[in-house]
C-alpha cells in the first residue's frame, strides 16, 4: 500500500494536492486551526475543495502545540475542538488525528481515542510495517533532506533496535531522501507492507524540494499491484484484515 500525509494545513498544500492528483495518488491533510509560528492556513473553502477532490482531512490540534504532558481541559480543547470545528466546516466525519511535532504520551492517546478519532499518525520514520497500533501509525519517510543522524535519533527515540540495524545495513548509503524513498518503496514491492511519505508543503517550498518531490511521487505512482489510499483508508483496510493490534494503547 502507498499512502501520503501532509501536515500543518499551509496554503501550499493545494500544490501538493495537484501533484498527487496528477499521479492518481491519495493523501491525508492534517490541519491545525492556527498554523504553527503564525503561518497561514487553508481556508474553509480550500478544505471543502480538497475533500471534494477525494483527499482526507485530519485534525492537527487547535494551536499546533506539543501535547505531551498536557492535561484536562486544555488537552480536550486542543484535541476535541479541532475535530468539531473541522467537522462543522466539512459537514463530515473527521476520523484521523496527527500529533504536533510527533509528541504524545499515554494520556494524550487516551484523549484522542475518547474524542472519537479512529487513528493517529506519529512522526516515526523508516517503517514499512502493517502491524501497529492505530493510534501510533508510523511513516516511512519525510520529504526532507535529513542527515543520517536524524534517522538514527528517530529510531533510537522509538526504541526501534531492529530498525537501527536495518537502517545501518541497508539504507545508510542512500544519497538523498528521494534515493532512500525509492529503496524503501522497492522493499514494499518485494515484500509487501506500507510505504508512507509525509511532509510539510511550506518546508518543501522554502527548501525548493518540488522537483525532488515530483521525482519521488513519479516513482511510486501507477504501479501494478499497489493500493493507493489515504491514512484513514489504510487503517480501515488493516482493520478489515484484522492486522491492527487488538489493543490500541501500547504507548
Ligand atoms: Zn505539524
Amino acid at each position: 500500500m502507498v499512502t501520503t500525509s501532509w501536515d500543518d494545513g499551509h496554503p501550499k498544500d493545494l500544490r501538493i494536492a495537484e501533484e498527487l492528483q496528477d499521479r492518481a495518488l491519495s493523501g491525508s491533510f492534517f490541519v491545525p486551526l492556527r498554523g504553527p509560528g503564525g503561518k497561514p492556513t487553508l481556508t474553509p473553502g480550500d478544505l471543502r475543495c480538497l475533500r471534494h477532490q477525494g483527499f482526507e482531512i485530519g485534525a492537527h490540534t487547535v494551536s499546533h502545540r506539543s501535547l505531551a504532558g498536557l492535561k484536562g481541559k486544555l488537552l480536550r480543547f486542543e484535541v476535541s475542538y479541532c475535530r468539531q470545528r473541522l467537522e462543522q466546516i466539512l459537514g463530515a466525519d473527521v476520523a484521523m488525528f496527527c500529533y504536533p511535532n510527533g509528541r504524545y504520551d499515554r494520556n494524550v492517546v487516551r484523549h484522542v481515542r475518547e474524542a472519537g478519532f479512529r487513528g493517529a499518525r506519529t512522526t516515526r520514520m523508516l517503517s514499512l510495517e502493517h502491524k501497529f497500533s492505530p493510534f501510533e501509525m508510523p511513516t516511512s519517510l519525510q520529504a526532507f533532506p535529513h542527515p543520517l543522524i536524524n534517522y538514527l535519533k528517530n529510531l533510537g527515540k522509538n526504541g526501534d533496535t531492529p530498525g537501527l540495524f536495518r537502517y545501518l545495513l541497508e539504507y545508510r548509503g542512500c544519497r538523498s531522501w528521494v534515493h532512500l524513498g525509492k529503496r524503501l518503496f522497492d522493499q514494499v514491492l518485494q515484500r509487501g507492507g506500507i510505504w508512507h511519505l509525509y511532509g510539510h508543503s511550506w518546508e518543501i517550498d522554502e527548501l525548493g524540494l518540488w522537483s525532488d518531490l515530483r521525482e519521488m511521487l513519479d516513482y511510486v505512482s501507477r504501479r501494478e499491484g499497489v493500493t493507493y489510499a489515504s491514512n484513514g483508508e489504510v487503517l480501515g483496510m488493516l482493520r478489515a484484515d484484522r492486522q491492527l493490534h487488538a489493543s490500541p494503547d501500547p504507548v
